[in-house]
C-alpha cells in the first residue's frame, strides 16, 4: 500500500506516483493534489494499518495510497511493488479475478501513518470557523466494523480522537469571546440502536422519543450537561461510550449496529444583549457498514425481519437523494436521519470520514465503503445561514 518514502510524509506527486495513477486512470494529466471540490460536503478516506493478524498472514494490501488525495483500489500486479514494515507485499489477488485497479480521489486520503492529530488538522479543524459563521456541522465516521471508526472519533489516551480535538479547539475559540459574550455550551451523547434512542449520559433513563416542533426534530428528555474542562470531556466521552450497546472493543457483530451521536449546542450573545446565535455540531460514530452492504439488494430493504440497519440504510438513501439533487430527501425514514435532519445537506456542512482496512480479507467491505464515499462526494448543497 505504501511506498517506503511515505513514512516521512512523502505525500507528493512523485513522478513514480503520477505514472502509477496515470496507468490506472488512462489519463495523461497528473492527479491533482488539491481537494476535488470546494463544496460543503467533504469526504475523506482513512486507511488503517494492517493489524497483527493481517500482518502475520502477510495479507495482500488492496489499497495503494498514491498521494494526499488519491488512491488506487485493488492495484494491478504490474504496479510498482510496495513495502510494509520493510516486507515486500503481494499484489496478486488470490481469488485470481482481474484486479479492479480503480483510481479514486477524495478531499484527502490518510494512510496508516496518519495519526488522529493529522486527521483532525485536515478534517474538522475548519469546522470551528464554519460553526461561528452560523452553520450547523456534522461529522461522520463511516466504515465496516474494525475499520477504525471509533479510533478516529474517540481514540485513546495516547492518541485522542477528533471528537476531543475538535472540542478543545472550540473551547479555545469560545474562551476568546467570553470577555464580551454570554456563552452557554452543553453537550449530549446518545445512541441509536435498533431504532431505539438511548441516552449515553443518562443510562438509567428510558428510551428517548423524537418530537417535531415547528419542523425541527427535538430529542425529548435528552440529558445535556455543561463540561468544564477538556479532561472532563474525554472522561465523559469514554464513559458514554462504555454505555453503548457496542463497547468499542467488543467484536460482537450484533452490537456493531449502534450509532453514537455526540452533539454540542452553543448559544452566544454579546454581553447585555439578547442577540443570541445558536449552532450545533454533531459527531457521529456510525454502525458498521457491513450490514448496509447487504441492503444493496433492493428486495432486502422490505424484509422487516432481516438483519438490516435501518438508520444506516436511510442515511445512504438521504446521501443518494442529496447527491442526485432530488426534491424529496427521505429524512423521515429513520431515527438517525430524523435526528440529523438539520445537520445534513441544506444548511449544514458535512464531513464524512470513511474508514477502511487495507487487508485482502476486507475486500468487499473496503470496496463498498469506497463506493459509498465516492457517491457522497457528489453532494453539493447550498449553504443557508441558520442565524
Ligand atoms: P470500528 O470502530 O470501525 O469498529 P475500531 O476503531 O474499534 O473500529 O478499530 C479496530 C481496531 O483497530 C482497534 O483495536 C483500533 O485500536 C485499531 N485501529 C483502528 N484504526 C487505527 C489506526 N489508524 N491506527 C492504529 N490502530 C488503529
Ligand atoms: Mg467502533
Amino acid at each position: 500500500m505504501v511506498l517506503g518514502s511515505r513514512r516521512d510524509g512523502g505525500k507528493v506527486c512523485s513522478p513514480r506516483n503520477i505514472k502509477r495513477f496515470r496507468s490506472a486512470t488512462g489519463v495523461s494529466a497528473a492527479p491533482s493534489t488539491s481537494p476535488p471540490t470546494n463544496s460543503n460536503v467533504q469526504v475523506f478516506i482513512r486507511v488503517r494499518p494492517l493489524n497483527g493478524r493481517e500482518r502475520e498472514k502477510n495479507d495482500r494490501s488492496i489499497i495503494d495510497v498514491v498521494d494526499s488525495t488519491s488512491l488506487i483500489f485493488d492495484p494491478k500486479e504490474s504496479d510498482v511493488p510496495f513495502f510494509y514494515h520493510g516486507v515486500k507485499q503481494k499484489l496478486r489477488d488470490p481469488t485470481k479475478r482481474a484486479n479492479k485497479n480503480l483510481p479514486l480521489t477524495f478531499d484527502r486520503v490518510f494512510d496508516q501513518y496518519a495519526d488522529n492529530n493529522e486527521v483532525y488538522e485536515h478534517t474538522t479543524k475548519d469546522v470551528i470557523k464554519t460553526l461561528f459563521e452560523g452553520y450547523n456541522c456534522s461529522v461522520f465516521s463511516y466504515g465496516a466494523t474494525g475499520a477504525g471508526k471509533t479510533y478516529t472519533m474517540l481514540g485513546n489516551d495516547e492518541n485522542k480522537g477528533i471528537m476531543y480535538l475538535t472540542m478543545v479547539a472550540l473551547y479555545a475559540e469560545l474562551e476568546k469571546l467570553r470577555e464580551d459574550h454570554d456563552i452557554t455550551l452543553v453537550v449530549g451523547y446518545i445512541e441509536v440502536y435498533n431504532e431505539v434512542v438511548h441516552d449515553l449520559l443518562n443510562p438509567e433513563s428510558k428510551q428517548l422519543h423524537l418530537l417535531e416542533r415547528n419542523g425541527d426534530v427535538v430529542i425529548s428528555g435528552m440529558k445535556v450537561i455543561e463540561i468544564n474542562s477538556e479532561d472532563e470531556l474525554f472522561e465523559r466521552l469514554v464513559e458514554g461510550n462504555k454505555q453503548r450497546t457496542q463497547h468499542p472493543t467488543d467484536a460482537n457483530a450484533e452490537s456493531s449496529r449502534s450509532h453514537a451521536i455526540f452533539q454540542v449546542f452553543v448559544k452566544l450573545a454579546p454581553k447585555g444583549t439578547d442577540q443570541f446565535k445558536h449552532f450545533k455540531l454533531s459527531m457521529i460514530d456510525l454502525a458498521g457498514s457491513e450490514r448496509a452492504s447487504a441492503t444493496q439488494n433492493v428486495k432486502a430493504r422490505f424484509n422487516e425481519g432481516s438483519n438490516i440497519n435501518k438508520s444506516l440504510l436511510a442515511l445512504g438513501n438521504v446521501i443518494n437523494a442529496l447527491a442526485d439533487n432530488q426534491r424529496h430527501i427521505p429524512y423521515r425514514d429513520s431515527k438517525l436521519t430524523r435526528i440529523l435532519k438539520d445537520s445534513l445537506g441544506g444548511n449544514c456542512k458535512t464531513i464524512m470520514i470513511a474508514n477502511v482496512s487495507p487487508a485482502q480479507i476486507a475486500y468487499e467491505d473496503t470496496y463498498n465503503t469506497l463506493k459509498y464515499a465516492d457517491r457522497a462526494k457528489k453532494i453539493k448543497s447550498k449553504l443557508q445561514k441558520n442565524i
